[in-house]
């Protein structure tokens, strides 16, 4: 049992999940990913929660039930099968997708995505880590995708927060039914794939180096941000392609920047995949930071009629906030600037600490700076693999506006 001082319930009684360190009210004997049941200062009870001994957020509630240990193993299989039912759902003509969402789907701390034919589990807490908690998650993803393989990715630095010990990413499952023609599948590489966001392809290596995936969050941006592009376009934080490879299906030419030479050699891996069999514009990746290369570029009088930023979260805090928008207007005034008449500027934030009304904020003081008058087309989010959860605004960390320079 675990008892939470006023403010710690209130949170949870707001529907917010998260029980800081500060506001226990007593020192805690449940073991680290410990199932505990909670109570307030006066005793009564608010639910059961998964544990953390290390993190600031010590409790993770999950249901405002007092659950018995041995029914958490089958709280998890349902939950795990409404999460992965709900995608089939919303994402039908999509082969890749996150399953599990962590607090939007009542999972706290698990995280599953989706590429094709290949499962990528992540475990965000001490509860997750656990073997057997991590065999019961492994077992209902096998048996609601059975012909998939499962891989563990790891996050060193979540895992130190969390102080677990150190591990390596690895494979934890191969499909039953995998078909080896004959070769072992040890033969086989099952941390590989290639996967389809909207009929484009891309490679995944779930074991590389790299530290992110894919960004799955995008997918639906991507598809509307290519039903405006046109002509010549411009994809600033391009990553391995995403938005850049729609763009090319439509676009006449399309310049993508990134400043990581191993994501642009993935980008170029994928273009040779895409541009064989279909129709793409000439693409040019560039190895580059952002903020330098939109500059020049600016100063050179380079004009475009798309451009494209989606840069990685510059908020990480919130005391990063002003900095953040300092860094994102600058970006955003300068791509304004080089926007031909009528053109399609898609701008992302995926800070949390950035509210969409600041965000918005930042960007029409950009646009008066840049002297262009600006309409909104679309106020996006991430896509519906991604849900929002209400009174949980961490859930709701990415925006995507599409506006288009009028004068
Ligand atoms: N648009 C991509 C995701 C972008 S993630 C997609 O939809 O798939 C952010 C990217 O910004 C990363 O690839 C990272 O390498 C790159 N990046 C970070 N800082 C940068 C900088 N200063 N200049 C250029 N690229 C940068």
């Amino acid at each position: 049992m675990i008892a939470v001082n006023r403010r710690g319930a209130a949170r949870l009684r707001a529907g917010h999940p998260w029980v800081y360190r500060s506001d226990l009210l007593s020192s805690v004997q449940a073991p680290a990913g410990a199932l505990v049941h909670v109570r307030d200062e006066r005793g009564r009870k608010l639910g059961s929660a998964l544990y953390s001994s290390a993190s600031q957020i010590a409790v993770r509630l999950l249901s405002s039930e007092e659950i018995a240990d041995e029914a958490l193993a089958d709280l998890l299989r349902r939950r795990i099968g409404t999460a992965a039912s709900f995608r089939r759902e919303i994402a039908q003509d999509a082969n890749s997708y996150r399953i599990i969402f962590s607090e939007a789907d009542l999972l706290p701390g698990l995280i599953v995505d989706k590429y094709n034919d290949l499962l990528v589990l992540q475990a965000l807490t001490q509860a997750f880590d656990r073997e057997d908690l991590r065999q019961v998650v492994a077992d209902s993803l096998t048996e609601h995708f059975p012909a998939a393989s499962i891989v563990e990715r790891v996050d060193p630095h979540i895992r130190e927060l969390e102080q677990l010990p150190p591990r390596q990413s690895r494979l934890l499952r191969v499909p039953r039914s995998s078909p080896d023609f004959g070769l072992g599948w040890e033969t086989i590489d099952h941390s590989k794939t290639i996967f389809t966001l909207n009929g484009v392809r891309f490679h995944y290596d779930a074991l590389s180096g790299q530290k992110t995936g894919a960004f799955l969050d995008q997918r639906e941006n991507c598809a509307v941000a290519a039903r405006y592009a046109l002509g010549a376009a411009l994809d600033v934080f391009t990553y391995q392609g995403g938005f850049a490879l729609h763009l090319a299906r439509v676009c006449d030419s399309v310049t993508a920047v990134d400043s990581s030479r191993p994501a642009l050699e993935v980008a170029e891996q994928n273009e040779q995949l895409n541009c064989a069999q279909h129709r793409c514009g000439e693409i040019e990746w560039i190895e580059a930071n952002a903020f330098d290369l939109l500059k020049d570029y600016a100063a050179a009088g380079r004009e475009y009629d798309t451009i494209v930023l989606d840069p990685p979260a510059f908020a990480k805090t919130k005391r990063a906030l002003p900095t953040a928008l300092r860094g994102y207007k600058e970006l955003n005034l300068r791509a304004l600037k080089m926007l031909r008449p009528r053109g399609i500027l898609v701008t992302c934030s995926c800070s949390f600490h950035v509210s969409e009304a600041e965000f918005l904020e930042m960007l029409g003081a950009a646009a008066a700076d840049a002297g262009r008058v600006v309409r909104v087309l679309a106020k996006r989010g991430a896509a519906q693999d991604h849900p929002v959860l209400l009174n949980v605004p961490e859930t709701a960390y990415l925006k995507c506006v599409i506006c288009q320079a009028l004068a």
